[in-house]
């Protein structure tokens, strides 16, 4: 009769007194977050919603390390990444972070199977081959590894993304409205995609998304206004 309690899982990331604005030409700062917390678990799935210019691209590169915040901590796996150099949040992002972007941002002049290879080559790991091909077999690329990104559809080359989100074995994978320029047929396919991937490698995924439809496939749904106590003078459009 004594069952352990199950274990919850470790907190992946956790984001504490967040706060981000832009400097404008005229020397005024735009205000644009302010999260006084925000916390994922490992290999949880969670959607974040909100209205276009609400600040998802800017949280999501907060998190990532690509831009740093003007106060508060962002936590990811244990590490304060707010605190390390620039170099430093830069290996951290390769080897724990996973980024898919809206425009996929590949390399013109690779193929597929180099385009996660390289990706592999910016953590400290070696190049793993066997993985990246794997991976690209995963997400039903394996007839293509040596294609460029020009010679690949625009769903195909998401799916490319995709691999090399992964190709390190991150805790944390972010996908800043990864479905925004595939085709509508092909939007299901990259989210189950996304979404599969991540559970059987146990990877957290945070999804910025517009729409609804991918928005409630998935059990846990923020919106950003919600988490965002941010105080804008003038009011969005
Ligand atoms: P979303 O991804 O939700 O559409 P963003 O995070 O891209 O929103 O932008 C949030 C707000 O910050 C927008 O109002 C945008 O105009 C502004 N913004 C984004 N980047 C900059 C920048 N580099 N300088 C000034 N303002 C910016
Ligand atoms: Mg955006």
């Amino acid at each position: 009769m004594n069952q352990p309690a199950p274990e919850k899982p470790p907190v992946v990331l956790e984001l504490q007194g967040v706060r981000k604005s832009y400097l404008l030409p005229d020397g005024s700062r735009l205000p644009v977050l302010n999260i006084p917390h925000f916390t994922m678990l490992q290999g949880e799935q969670v959607v974040l919603m909100g209205r276009s210019g609400s600040g998802k691209s800017t949280l999501l590169h907060i998190i990532s390390g690509i831009a740093r915040p003007d106060a508060g901590k962002v936590i990811v796996d244990g590490v304060d990444i707010t605190q390390l150099s620039e170099p430093a949040r830069d290996l951290f992002r390769a080897e724990r972070i996973g980024y898919v972007f809206q425009t996929f941002n590949l390399l013109a002049g690779f193929t597929a199977l180099e385009n996660v290879l390289l990706a592999m080559s910016f953590g400290r790991r070696r190049a793993d081959e066997k993985r990246a091909v794997d991976l690209l077999t995963r997400v039903g690329l394996n007839h293509r590894l040596d294609h460029r990104p020009s010679a690949l559809s625009v769903g195909e080359q998401q799916r490319v993304a995709v691999a090399r989100a992964l190709a390190n074995r991150p805790k944390l994978l972010l996908a800043d409205e990864p479905t925004a320029s595939v085709d509508v047929g092909h939007q299901k396919q990259i989210i189950d995609l996304l979404r599969t991937t991540c559970e059987q490698e146990q990877v957290a995924l945070l999804l910025v998304t517009h729409s609804p439809e991918v928005a409630e496939q998935f059990e846990r749904i923020e919106e950003l206004e919600e988490l965002n106590q941010v105080e804008t003078s003038s009011a969005a459009s």
